[in-house]
């Protein structure tokens, strides 16, 4: 009798560690950093942001400067 109780413990208490483990595995969805688009300056070939680059016709820039330089 004693040991069917200890073996009842014992498996109470790995259900328990069981569960435990889900929890803390069960994380919370990580947001995905914001992968935003990234274009190529026409000038200096360096990758901007889609937001920061300026746009000429169908070329894009890294910045104002670049874009009045023109293309290389
Ligand atoms: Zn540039």
């Amino acid at each position: 009798m004693g040991k069917l109780f200890l073996l009842i413990l014992f498996g109470v208490a790995v259900y328990l560690m069981l569960k435990r483990g889900q929890r803390s595995t069960a994380r919370p969805p990580s947001t995905p950093p914001t992968a935003e688009t990234m274009i190529q300056c026409a000038h200096c070939r360096i990758h901007v942001p889609l937001s920061e680059s300026m746009t000429d016709g169908n070329l894009r820039y890294c910045c104002e400067e670049h874009r009045r330089l023109g293309r290389r």
